[in-house]
């Protein structure tokens, strides 16, 4: 194929920072009797050198993954923005309201109607536009920016919240990368895609989530008088220290994604010869790739504990790992339980004392020495 063009600023020019190979859509779990082989697609990030937006190259369509299971983290994450937006007085009572969600969860008007903000119908402008890990899902990221920005009423707000392009550089997680996600937002590149639909970024605040999720609030008006205050500019000169504009430094996360997908594999390997068995927790799209990369089949983890009832009956993409209930934990115990979703693991060890009981262990992949895995 030729060089892909920019999903946002339609340019032309730019570099593939990372290549995961061939790997089936994360969001499409066979069911176990389908013995496969499942489709597959190149999964690549590309970084535009005209806006520095970095996205997926290739557009595999796929079905909508089943909806698991909404991580506690994510929830008290919605919680703690709206009270923080809402200080700035940005969530007025009364106020219109329009959220595009993501399609893995995580609403924020039910908090939004306690506070008073009413929701309008779609297409409807409003007075607060709330993006909130919906705008990754699109492929046309012009497109999908265009819209959110012209639905934003005069002296109204757009909020726009992603999980951050210099968290995956910092923390190292390759592994954000997945199909369905088009989009990997630095502060800087999507500043300048609201600066082209006359948007500016004027406050932001941080998160922890993920590793790091930034909230952006952008309003109508450049140049003079639509400055971004401190806390944008603060993110734009970490943006600049990490480099997330520099294709060489992106490409650091490809070799971390080769060693530690060996490390998952000696890892399970030497665990197996010791008689003790692994099973994953967390049937997250993320895991696809790692397990692929890593050469990981039922051999080495017999089943990826997962509590939605939606993945029961399943098999990880493209592997032949089935998809088990939480019972299994309950009943054998296993040695270790690798999670998947760091974030998970405060409520996993609480909602399974058994395992711990049994004198196995949970592991996280920052414990094996990787990066910290996130949602
Ligand atoms: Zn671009």
């Amino acid at each position: 194929m030729g060089e892909p063009a920019c999903r946002a600023c339609h340019g032309q020019s730019g570099q593939l920072v990372l290549d995961l190979g061939e790997q089936p859509a994360c969001d499409y779990f066979p069911p176990c009797d389908d013995q496969g082989p499942d489709p597959v697609y190149p999964l690549q990030m590309w970084l535009c050198s005209s806006c520095g937006l970095a996205q997926l190259v290739a557009d595999a369509t796929m079905p909508e993954e089943p909806k698991g299971t909404e991580p506690a983290a994510l929830v008290v994450q919605a919680a703690d923005a709206v009270e923080r937006v809402a200080s700035a007085g940005l969530l007025p009572d009364g106020a219109r309201v329009a959220e595009y969600g993501s399609p893995h969860g995580g609403s924020w008007l039910g908090l939004l109607a306690e506070r008073g903000l009413r929701p309008v119908h779609d297409g409807q402008s409003a007075d607060v536009i709330l993006d909130c890990f919906g705008m990754m899902h699109c492929a046309d990221q012009s497109a999908a920016l265009a819209e959110r920005t012209a639905r934003v009423s005069p002296g109204g707000v757009l909020l726009l919240q992603y999980h951050s392009l210099d968290t995956i550089i910092r923390c190292g997680q390759w592994n954000a990368l997945r199909h369905g996600h088009y989009a990997y937002y630095s502060t800087a590149a999507l500043a300048a895609m609201l600066a082209a639909n006359g948007f500016t970024a004027h406050t932001a605040w941080q998160f922890e989530l993920y590793g790091g999720t930034v909230l952006l609030a952008a309003r109508r008006g450049t140049g003079a008088g639509a400055e971004p205050d401190g806390r944008v500019q603060s993110l734009l000169e970490e943006d600049a220290r990490v480099g997330v504009r520099d294709a060489g430094v992106l490409k650091d996360l490809q070799d971390q994604a080769q060693s530690q997908a060996v490390k998952l594999h000696d890892w399970l390997v030497s665990e197996r010869s010791a008689g003790r068995t692994v099973l994953g927790y967390g049937a997250a799209s993320r895991a696809v790739a790692f397990l692929r990369l890593a050469r990981v089949g039922r051999s080495l983890l017999p089943a990826v504990i997962d509590a939605s009832p939606g993945k029961q009956g399943l098999r990880m993409p493209g592997t032949d790992i089935p998809v088990a209930d939480p019972s299994q934990l309950t009943t054998h115990p296993p040695a270790a339980v690798l999670l998947f979703v760091t974030d998970l693991l405060k409520e996993a060890r609480a909602a399974f004392p058994e395992v711990e009981a049994a004198g196995g262990r949970w592991v996280t992949a920052e414990m094996l020495g990787f990066q910290p895995a996130d949602g």
